[in-house]
């Protein structure tokens, strides 16, 4: 498979590109509720109009089906903007706060909300689509100019990410940037007031650092190894076919994708069994052949994932056709807890599954490792699932279910711990790109002068008898 060719932003043109967005914000421009509006609107009109062009170029870097493409970039995105549009005067009108009984003499507070100014936005290949205009909604809702810096392993897809936000949006006020290392470095050198960064922990924790130089507040969406945790009680066939699909969506390259499996000892062999057939049946015998199996981003990825598999005992697939960028979907029998694949955020269609008999001891092994960006709880007993919800912490969690609730566009999605910093979609997108700004207003018709110094025992009397 031979991937498209990408021009990168000349670095020496970067400082010019950001200063550029930033004249935008400081006219005022992007503020006013209209123009915020109308600029929704158009994202709306970009994702509409031009779907062709990007589920076309998903196919072009990494072979994902249509059906994957729209449900999991272009859907989501129209959600967001739709709630975002729909919501927007109510998230923007001012909030009234009661007043405490000593700042409340003559005086009223509300909470202002301002844009935080430019916003940078740097996403990850694997939803390229999503995880850039996601975060740029946000941007868009709050009033904030941005620069986009897509990922540039899919150069298909980010190519025609910049060609449509050129035609759509205002070209002032958002603009892409295009680049591997060397420029998102020289971009990361750059005063934002916000940065919103997708992609792998390593790389945040660089971002984070540029972004302290500047004290720039940031959203890190990262990821992490997601358990799978099916009990003794679980729905075998329900449960097998929900996270076969969560572990070899996108070919295993999900952010919330099923890293490894936990099955409930007395369920173990049927649940490897019933996984076998479930892979053929989704992906027919040759899942090379399969329409509907992605391939891997980049050579050096499946290089990195085969490495993964290549000392375990698989017991299900294991074919790697490097040219092709191809692995298939891939089951490993009972690996070491020490052993790489246990380890390492796996990030591709590679499925270890590992047999337990005591649940708590399980559940200690995965509070001792990072937060995982997501959770998955198989139980008909929603007592052990609040249990299992309780104890192991993550970013967001499913019961009897994987992946689904990203989708959900009214809820936070986001990480804790290694997982991420902040969150986003509905509500929470708009408020990351948003200071809350408390102003407090006094009349100025009498004075309370019991506030005031020289302070006496009258005064005392005053303030005590109001709190
Ligand atoms: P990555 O961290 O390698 O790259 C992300 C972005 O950072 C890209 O735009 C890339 O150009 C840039 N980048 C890479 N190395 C850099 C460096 N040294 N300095 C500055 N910029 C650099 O991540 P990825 O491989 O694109 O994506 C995979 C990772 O992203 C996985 O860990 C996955 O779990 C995570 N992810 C998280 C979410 C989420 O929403 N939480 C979504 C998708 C992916």
């Amino acid at each position: 498979m031979e991937q498209a060719s990408l021009t990168y932003t000349p670095v020496d043109e970067i400082p010019g590109i950001v200063d550029k967005v930033r004249k935008t914000f400081r006219s005022d421009v992007t503020k006013s509720q209209a123009w915020r509006k109308q600029q929704l609107d158009a994202l709306e009109q970009m994702l509409l109009n031009e779907q062709d062009s990007f589920l076309g170029a998903l196919e072009v870097d990494v072979r994902k089906p249509r059906q994957e493409s729209y449900a999991s970039e272009i859907a989501i995105a129209l959600e967001d903007i739709r709630i975002a549009r729909d919501n927007l005067h109510k998230w923007m009108s001012p909030e009234s706060v009661k007043m405490p009984m000593l700042a409340g003499v003559g005086a009223s507070t509300k909470v202002i909300h301002e844009p935080l100014g430019v916003a940078l936005i740097i996403g990850a290949w694997n939803y390229p689509v999503m995880l850039t205009i996601g975060p740029l909604v946000g941007a868009i809702a709050a009033g904030c100019t941005a620069v986009l810096k897509p990922s540039e392993l899919t150069p298909a897809t980010s190519l025609a990410m910049e060609k449509a936000v050129a035609k759509y949006l205002d070209p002032a006020a958002y603009t892409v940037v295009q680049g591997g290392i060397p420029e998102t470095t020289a971009v990361l050198e750059q005063r934002f007031d916000q940065i919103f960064f997708t992609g792998s922990p390593a790389v945040g924790k660089i971002v984070m650092a540029a972004a302290a130089k500047n004290l720039t507040p940031v959203v890190l969406e990262l990821g992490g190894k997601s358990p799978a945790i099916v009990c003794e009680d679980a729905k075998l066939d329900s449960a097998v076919r929900r996270i076969a699909w969560g572990k070899f969506y996108n070919a295993g390259q999900t952010c919330i994708g099923v890293d490894y499996v936990l099955v409930h000892e007395s369920k173990y062999e049927e649940f490897l069994t019933k996984t076998y057939e479930t892979i053929e049946k989704m992906y027919g015998a040759d899942p090379q052949a399969s329409r509907d199996f992605p391939r891997i981003v980049d050579k050096r990825n499946v290089a990195r994932i085969e490495a993964l598999f290549a000392n375990e005992s698989v017991v299900f697939g294991g074919e790697v056709d490097l040219d092709d960028r191809y692995i298939s979907p891939t089951v490993v029998r009972n690996p070491a807890w020490d052993s790489p694949i246990m380890n390492e955020e796996i990030f591709g269609p590679v499925m270890p599954v590992i047999p337990f008999t005591d649940l708590e001891a399980e559940l200690d092994r995965i509070i001792d490792g990072e937060k995982p960006l997501a959770t998955y709880i198989f139980t008909e007993d929603h007592k052990t699932a609040d249990h299992i919800l309780g104890r192991v912490s993550s970013g967001g969690a499913c019961v009897n279910d994987t992946l689904t609730h990203v989708s959900v566009g009214r809820a936070p999605f986001g990480g804790v711990g290694q997982s991420g910093i902040g969150r986003y979609h509905g509500h929470d997108s708009y408020l990351s790109f948003t200071h809350r700004r408390t102003v407090l207003t006094r009349t100025t018709a009498f004075e309370p002068s019991f506030l005031y110094p020289p302070y006496n025992a009258t005064k005392d009397r005053i303030v005590k008898a109001i709190v």
